[in-house]
């Protein structure tokens, strides 16, 4: 294990997992993984309005569908637990009063109402969005404004309070990213931010810094919404005398739809999926669609995902995981926000399809077909029919379409499409064809071709006017695999029937 590699995703359990979320998933996996480091899931749940229940177990199952096993999680612990932020409560509220000792916080009294009244007294159209920072602090009710006996007194009295930094008026915080090179804030345009809430709960802010320093992460990967938060970590990181500990930041660029950022709550505005697997909102029952149940392989999911803001420098795109490992340089992250686009995903879902063996794609198309009522043939006759079809499907939930005719009769002939060239020599071709397969033992997709294109001849009739009848009359459509082979699995009784059914429909 190797101690100048731990990483964490910390996420919040909102809601579905985002695509960009499993993106930071896979960035950490991949660095952890190349640097034989540690790779820790924590949750930030400190916030009791926005969680959601279920939420949680569903991070999980889509690391597990992922296969981005953390190293270290609630599900299974290691060294740097716990790893959840509510079971850490106890921990954070020793810093808050540290920084409170040391000047760089302070308690704040203010109701609901006060907040209210000091923005509507501030607002002016030059300053739409008055905050609580150093210009507004000396008017508030707060350990810097009250005197000191005041304060005690309200603390003495449980009165509801939060605990705040003290932002620096004048100052330039500098940090470097790893993706942006060195980057500048203005302290004193940020608000001074709750660290600790009314209810005692340390807020993202606080417990983000507080938990990166004690689980000993070296290098802290997320979102490049969450840079503007960063001069307020990277001045706890100093002012709790860790800065010399803090971990190396990179913030992954946006991931950018049809118009714009493409956030949660485009789920199904586009038409395709943003979250990993489908999301159900216990609250409104509303169902978000995920990448898995479109018909998403994982495999393919990861690979999209990886190149969304990254490539090794050349034109590669295909990538198993091990490859990533290998070729993921945290170094070539873009900058710029990664475009989204849905036609490409599903390219590469159909290239994985494609390079998946029949085997592979077993359970997947199981569930495919399972899920449209179709009664399953048997394993052997199924990944044979994979076999033949994968190379049509783009997304897995295609397998039914494409595999259906094979387990039963279609349900419609496209006669309009044989009746323009049908002639009576043709029908008795296939009464013929029909006698003779009868007659044999087993079916071979080469046998019967031979013994297809012979009787033609005999027939006088060119064999390419008669395939397309034979392939409407066994699969429903101008569409399938080759012909024959159709025929081969389906079997000879099914041949004879299926071919009898629309002569018959001809007549
Ligand atoms: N809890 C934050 C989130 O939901 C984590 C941000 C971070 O990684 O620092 O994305």
């Amino acid at each position: 294990m190797n101690n100048d590699a731990i990483v964490r995703f910390a996420p919040s359990p909102t809601g579905g997992l985002h695509l960009g979320g499993v993106r930071t998933v896979l960035y950490n996996y991949l660095y952890a993984k190349q640097n034989q480091g540690v790779f820790i899931i924590r949750i930030e749940d400190t916030d009791r309005n926005r969680y959601v229940a279920g939420a949680e177990e569903y991070i999980f199952e889509c690391l597990k569908w992922c296969g981005l096993q953390p190293d270290e999680s609630v599900e299974n612990p290691g060294e740097h637990g716990p790893y959840r932020q509510s079971e850490r409560k106890e921990i954070y509220r020793e810093y808050a009063e540290q920084l409170i000792e040391s000047g760089h916080a302070y308690y704040a009294f203010d109701t609901p109402a006060e907040l209210d009244a000091m923005r509507e007294r501030l607002t002016t159209p030059e300053n739409p969005n008055p905050q609580y920072d150093h210009t507004t602090r000396m008017y508030m009710r707060n350990s810097l404004s009250l005197s000191k006996e005041e304060t005690d007194g309200f603390l003495k009295n449980n009165e509801l309070h939060v605990i705040r930094i003290k932002m620096p008026e004048h100052e330039t915080v500098t940090f470097t990213d790893m993706i942006r090179g060195e980057v500048h804030f203005e302290a004193g345009i940020s608000d001074d931010k709750v660290l600790v809430k009314g209810d005692g709960m340390p807020t993202y802010h606080l417990a983000v810094v507080v938990d990166d320093y004690l689980m000993k992460i070296t290098h802290a990967f997320r979102g490049e919404e969450w840079l503007p938060s960063a001069p307020v970590h990277i001045l706890l990181w100093r002012y709790l005398g860790w800065r010399d500990k803090m971990p190396k930041w990179a913030h992954f660029p946006l991931i950018l739809g049809p118009e714009g950022k493409l956030s949660k709550r485009d789920g199904a505005k586009y038409g395709f999926p943003v979250y990993a697997m489908n999301w159900k909102d216990p609250e409104t029952g509303i169902l978000t669609e995920g990448f898995r149940e479109k018909g998403f392989l994982p495999e393919a999911f990861i690979n999209l995902l990886a190149l969304l803001g990254w490539n090794d420098g050349t034109d590669k795109e295909i990538y198993t995981l091990d490859e990533l490992v290998e070729s993921f340089n945290i170094d070539r992250v873009h900058k710029g926000g990664a475009h989204f686009d849905y036609e490409k995903a599903k390219w590469f879902n159909h290239e994985w399809i494609k390079r998946s063996t029949a085997q592979r794609l077993l359970p997947d198309v199981k569930i495919v077909l399972n899920n449209n009522q179709v009664q399953l043939p048997d394993d052997e006759k199924l990944t044979r029919i994979i076999d033949l079809v994968k190379e049509r499907c783009s997304l897995l939930t295609d397998f039914y379409e494409q595999t259906k005719f094979f387990i039963i009769s279609p349900g419609e002939i496209d006669t309009a499409s044989i009746q323009p060239k049908w002639s009576a020599a043709k029908k008795e071709f296939f009464e013929e064809f029909i006698n003779k397969i009868s007659g044999l033992e087993s079916i071979h997709a080469s046998d019967l071709e031979t013994l297809f294109k012979q009787l033609a001849q005999e027939k006088n009739i060119k064999p390419g006017e008669l395939q397309l009848p034979l392939r409407i009359m066994l699969v429903g459509g101008k569409f399938g695999p080759p012909v024959f082979e159709i025929a081969t699995i389906i079997g000879k009784e099914e041949i004879i029937k299926r071919i009898n059914h629309t002569l018959n429909l001809l007549k």
